[in-house]
């Protein structure tokens, strides 16, 4: 009796150590108030992981923190709506983290590092990549959403996962395979067609609603940045902090790499947006990120903004970055012959469906065929794309000596 007396307390205190530990906010220095509040929800989290039976696991213990941390309009992972396919519940992981997890492990999403930013399959280690902005998104919005006390775990997985339907050879790929197929292309389905059916050998990923709700609704193309209609907002604060975390980096990253390409020079940029947002990288993400912050915690309505003036300055650089940068004569040089190797890559493929399935393209069940070579295509990275296209269409030098 004495013996399970004593094993059955060392198991139970091991258990009420693990859930203080993984209870205590990660960040202490974030948040002030630790001593007074932070104590007593330790102990309310601890009685209530006494009055369980079973005891509750790391999962609910976590999903118990967001329910005193989180603000009311944030979504606790505890709400979620779900997965098309029910699964059981992780012990250690909440719905969101899963979701983070998957996306992180995905093909997809390993790919992303060989896929164009701006510049195309740049040489230079410096420039970014679809896989490096992916990356600053995330930690954009992460930052932006523990400022606002929302749920950073759905925020990153939203972040990490919303270009991975990205084409090889950017935007100049989308436009390609938009004009291609018939009922068009554009990366944002693609990218929900990735994590739904495409990946995990054509299984999908089955993410949380939220998840795919915030990758679904994360583009603004050159639409407005306030006022936008909220019909096409996504459905949870943490989607809109990525739709705008999104812009963020990009145009502040695109205005570094084209100044780092040679393309512009820094003094260039009109004087009036570096005085608003910052001469440099640094400057400017500081600027946007304690705008969005402050904008969205004083706007009357809950949703995720910029000021009037920010917005205005955001704006106007993604417009001047159109005309200096996208669309500068070197840059669309090179995307022309991008888009050849695609059209003509996607013209085999339609013609033979044998090879498609030779170098590994799939089908899915009810799609048509076009669908199934553009699937194959907008995975690609930019340099599969061009080793194929070479090995398909070019001479090959005999290698037997
Ligand atoms: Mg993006």
């Amino acid at each position: 009796m004495g013996f399970l007396s004593h094993s059955f307390w060392s198991k139970n205190i091991f258990r009420l150590e693990n859930v203080i530990l993984t209870s205590i906010p990660l960040h202490l220095s974030d948040w002030p108030f630790i001593n007074s509040q932070g104590t007593q929800w330790i102990s309310s989290t601890t009685r209530l992981y006494l009055s369980r039976n079973p005891p509750m696991s790391i999962r609910e213990a976590i999903e118990a923190r967001e329910k005193s941390l989180l603000a009311a309009s944030a979504c606790a992972s505890r709400n979620s709506r779900g997965r098309v396919n029910a699964e059981s519940s992780c012990p250690v992981r909440t719905c969101f983290q899963v979701d983070r997890d998957r996306i992180l492990h995905s093909k997809a999403f390993r790919r992303l590092k060989h896929k164009t930013q701006v510049f195309l399959s740049p040489e230079g280690d410096h420039y970014r990549t679809r896989l490096t902005h992916t990356l600053e998104v995330a930690q954009i919005a992460r930052t932006v959403a523990r400022a606002l006390q929302l749920n950073e775990d759905l925020t990153e997985a939203i972040a990490l996962g919303h270009d991975l339907g990205h084409t090889p050879f950017g935007h100049a790929g989308e436009r390609v395979l938009d004009e291609l197929l018939g009922d068009g292309f554009h990366h944002v389905l693609q990218s929900l067609r990735v994590v739904d059916l495409l990946e995990n050998d054509g299984a999908g990923l089955n993410l949380t609603w939220e998840v795919r709700n915030g990758i679904l609704r994360h583009s603004k193309g050159r639409g407005a940045l306030r006022g936008a209609d909220p019909d096409n907002l996504p459905a949870t604060l943490e989607g809109q902090v990525v739709r705008l975390a999104d812009v963020a980096a990009y145009v502040s990253h695109d205005l570094d790499d084209a100044i780092r390409a040679g393309l512009i020079a820094a003094d260039q940029v009109p004087q009036a947006l570096r005085r608003e947002l910052g001469a440099r990288h640094g400057e400017r993400i500081n600027t946007m990120v304690t705008d969005l912050i402050a904008a969205s915690r004083s706007s009357q309505t809950v949703t995720i903004c910029f000021s009037t003036a920010t917005a205005a300055a955001v704006t106007a650089l993604r417009d001047w970055l159109f005309h200096a940068v996208y669309q500068a004569e070197p840059v669309v040089a090179e995307f022309h012959k991008a888009s050849h190797i695609l059209r003509e890559l996607f013209h085999y493929f339609s013609a033979h469906p044998a090879a498609l399935a030779a170098y590994g393209g799939g089908h899915v069940s009810g799609d048509p065929a076009e669908v199934a070579v553009a699937d194959f295509l907008a995975g690609m990275t930019d340099r599969y794309a061009m080793n194929l296209y070479q090995q398909l269409f070019l001479p090959q030098p005999w290698k037997v000596l």
